[in-house]
């Protein structure tokens, strides 16, 4: 099987291994790029991490994850800068191409998302001479809408670039297949995102339908209504020819199933599906 161009996120088998195990059957599948969250590498040791990573060779993606800016007051705001700053140090040790953000919600008992957003774009603009000494680049990640309340206000890619913009070259966007896919001026801004050089990476999962669960039920590509490889043509037709990056929570699935057979058939997906 051919694994060139897949990259795993790590969350796809967060129920099934730890980290080293996780990086170990990657890599015994031929698979060559990983994405890792920060409690996977907490429970595993940081060290114990950047080495496993090291040895097997692994290219990392991303790194899961920064962000949640937002917060009903300054205290809140300074303890999310504070935890950004060590999550860029950790990507900097793994050898990570780009800390992922996803940017927070409306603060609890607000009723102001457009307050909220002007946090998320203050909250990035605090981090940025940390990530910049570190020089790990940031990929704002835009959720699906139905995310905007307690996960992240920024929804289109449209709207992360145009934060992106206003702070400099290392702010650029990760594009997930299944937030984005719905959004009609999705070709437009994906060459948008191509032509400013800010397309940081690509997740892949599919859209189920129906969806039962908002957070926990992400579909393996194939199994829903996403065109991957009309997706891909629009990604690289912008530039951006670095791994796909498959990002699947599935607590009634695929979380249930072996981990070796979620990453074979991953890896099957990808090659008729995806390229
Ligand atoms: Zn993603």
């Amino acid at each position: 099987m051919n694994a060139e161009g897949l990259s795993i996120n790590l969350a796809t088998v967060r129920e099934q291994w730890n980290l080293g195990e996780a990086v170990e059957a990657c890599a015994k599948l031929g698979i060559k790029a990983i994405d890792p969250w920060r409690d996977q590498v907490t429970k595993f040791g940081l060290d114990n991490s950047a080495k496993v990573i090291r040895d097997h060779g692994m290219q990392v993606t991303g790194y899961c994850r920064g962000g949640m800016f937002t917060a009903v007051d300054a205290k809140g705001r300074a303890a999310a800068i504070g935890e950004n700053k060590r999550a860029i140090d950790e990507a900097q040790t793994l050898g990570a191409e780009c800390l992922v953000l996803v940017v927070g919600g409306v603060p609890q008992g607000s009723t102001d998302i457009i307050g909220a957003r002007t946090q998320v774009a203050e909250g990035i603009n605090a981090i940025l001479d940390h990530a910049r000494a570190a020089k790990m680049p940031l990929a704002i990640e835009p959720l699906h809408p139905m995310y905007a309340a307690d996960r992240a206000c920024v929804n289109t890619i449209k709207q992360a670039l145009d934060i992106a913009v206003q702070l400099g070259s290392d702010v650029g966007v990760a594009i997930d297949t299944y937030h984005v896919w719905w959004d009609p001026e999705l070709k437009e801004q994906i060459e948008r995102a191509g032509r400013e050089k800010r397309i940081f990476g690509h997740h892949i999962c599919d859209w189920l339908v129906p969806t039962k669960d908002m957070l926990l039920d992400r579909g393996m590509m194939g199994d829903g209504i996403i065109d991957f490889k009309g997706f891909r043509s629009m990604i690289e037709a912008a530039g951006f020819h670095g791994p796909q990056e498959v990002e699947i929570f599935s607590a009634a699935d695929w979380w249930k199933r072996p981990g070796e057979e979620v990453l074979k058939t991953c890896i099957e997906r990808y090659n008729k599906l995806c390229k």
